[in-house]
């Protein structure tokens, strides 16, 4: 199939990169090879580019859109909030306690809550409370699991193998070695790793922070019973587990993963979906572990913070999501395992040796090294050992051409929302199916 054209994106980006550093307003936004396609507009699960190129969008800005581009309800909610009430007061809003109720309706690990306006800042704060609740320094954090880019946690998520065990080192120029000196990486879906971590007193770990299902390093389930035995090895040890559910939440189920697992934090990170598509996120946890937060002794704040437009959208988001949660969440359950299905008939046709892995409404596609594929990806090491990133790229770009768009990243995931029709689904599945066939075809070997 003719490559099409993106001549505008092209010209476009290089007109960006003359008063935007970098062409954009995220370093994660560009990525090394072509320019990036510069979107104009979404309507549900599609997107067009700039040059009227349409792509049925596996994106979906990276997860807040779970009920897809410009939702007719949530438009309107925003929208009447704009017209008729303001944007932004500095003052509390009628809004702010609407909201948490319905967040502390669904999301069973939380009682009392905190707007902020990012996974990043609300992150910053769920660590600064975890440390002060405990009392203790350091904080663990997993091997492939990404927390924002905040100077107490950007270390590099994804360590070189051969820097030995739980390298912590600045991901940024700028950060001092010393922003990071309480933080520890252990290897994820391995409880022993964790006990020799807890158990080395010399690390003073007081928090255990985690993305319930990995998600930024392609999509890993945790093992059957893991997330239970890091509970009890932590509440052992008087040790606050903090799940980041900034992807998983609303999104496995309406009270995100503790729901689905059936496993309780400490404190709960939320946001993307929280939003519907603006800004806003939510530290929260039971009375007890909010009260620092609540009283001032652990500072939180903020000037959008709980900004009454975003609340509009998450007030038409989460009153939809729970609403009509007995068909929602079975529909993206049933529509991602079929699209995984799919993939996973491709490949075993084509000869592309994939590890495809599904976890409610989020896939991935591992593109592994001939003879890995029956290796399972379990974990970073495992994911980075099994994965050929280069040639998920290659699908990317093959993907493009066909129509669908999916991030470039190996280690990112794909994501499906209410809004994506049959034919988004279809043109999506043969499209991989097509990138396969040329694969192979032009390609041979994928190693
Ligand atoms: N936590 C997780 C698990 C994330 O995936 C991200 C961003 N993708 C963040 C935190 C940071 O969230 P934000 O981009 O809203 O600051």
């Amino acid at each position: 199939m003719e490559a099409q054209s993106r001549r505008q994106s092209e010209a476009e980006f290089a007109r960006a990169c003359i008063s935007l550093a970098g062409g954009e307003s995220s370093n994660a936004r560009v990525h090394s090879g072509q320019h990036p396609t510069i979107i104009d507009r979404g309507e549900a699960g599609r997107i067009w580019d700039i040059d009227g190129n349409m792509y049925v969008d596996l994106l979906l800005a990276y997860g807040p859109l779970i009920l897809g581009h410009r939702h007719p309800s949530v438009v309107a909610a925003i929208e009447a909030q704009i017209r008729t009430k303001g944007a932004i007061f500095g003052m509390p809003h009628r809004l702010s306690p609407r909201v948490a109720e319905r967040i502390v309706s669904m999301v069973p690990g939380i009682e009392l809550l905190r707007f902020a306006n990012s996974g990043n800042e609300a992150i910053i704060t769920a660590m600064r409370l975890g440390r002060f609740l405990s009392g203790r320094p350091g904080v663990v954090k997993f091997e492939g699991h990404f927390h924002g880019w905040g100077d107490s946690v950007f270390a590099d998520h994804r360590p070189g193998l051969e820097e030995g065990h739980f390298p912590i080192r600045p991901r940024s120029g700028g950060m001092q070695a010393g922003f990071l000196q309480d933080l520890f990486h252990a290897p994820w879906n391995d409880i022993e790793a964790l006990r020799q971590i807890l158990d080395d007193s010399d690390l003073r770990i007081g928090v255990v922070m985690m993305e319930p299902v990995m998600a930024n390093t392609g999509v890993i389930p945790p093992r059957p019973g893991y997330l239970q035995a890091v509970r009890e090895e932590c509440t052992k040890r008087g040790v606050v587990l903090i799940f980041d559910e900034v992807i998983t939440g609303f999104r496995l189920a309406p009270g995100g993963a503790q729901e689905y697992f059936g496993v309780l934090p400490d404190i709960t990170v939320l946001g993307k979906i929280v939003g519907g598509g603006l800004p806003l996120a939510v530290i929260g946890g039971s009375r007890d572990v909010m009260k620092p937060i609540a009283d001032g002794r652990v500072f939180h704040g903020g000037t959008y913070s709980g900004n009454p437009l975003s609340l509009s959208a998450a007030d038409a988001t989460l009153t939809i999501l729970q609403e009509q949660a007995d068909t929602i969440y079975p529909d993206l359950f049933a529509t991602t395992a079929s699209l995984g299905k799919s993939v996973r008939e491709s490949a075993a046709a084509t000869g592309v040796p994939v590890q495809v892995h599904v976890v409610g409404p989020m896939l991935q596609i591992f593109i592994c090294r001939d003879g890995e594929q029956f290796n399972q990806i379990v974990d970073y090491r495992t994911a980075i050992k099994a994965a050929l990133p280069k040639r998920f790229l290659d699908l990317h770009y093959r993907l493009q051409n066909l129509g669908v768009y999916i991030h470039p990243d190996q280690f990112e995931r794909i994501l499906v929302c209410t809004e994506h029709t049959q034919g988004d689904l279809d043109t999506a599945a043969n499209a991989i199916n097509q990138a396969f066939k040329d694969m192979v075809a032009e390609n041979g070997s994928t190693t």
